[in-house]
């Protein structure tokens, strides 16, 4: 059974990850890092390419297990209401 999981990942402005500690408003607290600019998140299904980006955690959350639950549930037809 396929299981798929969609890790969301701080990033600097450039697209580099950020592992650097931050203050809780996601400004620097080293010299190499330039500052939280937002979250990216890629699904690691099996050949999935998934990825989305979004300035705040909560929103790419919701686009994340959006995403997820399109692997659990193949697209259903649509049932008459
Ligand atoms: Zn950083
Ligand atoms: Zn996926």
């Amino acid at each position: 059974m396929a299981r798929y999981t969609a890790t969301i990942k701080a990033v600097h402005a450039d697209g580099t990850e950020c592992t650097h500690k931050r203050t809780s408003t996601g400004k620097a607290t080293t010299p190499d890092c330039t500052g939280l600019d937002g979250y990216t998140a890629r699904c690691r299904g099996n050949g999935c390419t998934w990825t989305s980006s979004n300035t705040q955690k909560t929103a790419l959350e919701t686009l994340r297990n959006q995403h997820l639950r399109t692997h659990l549930n193949p697209p259903a037809p649509n049932r008459s209401a």
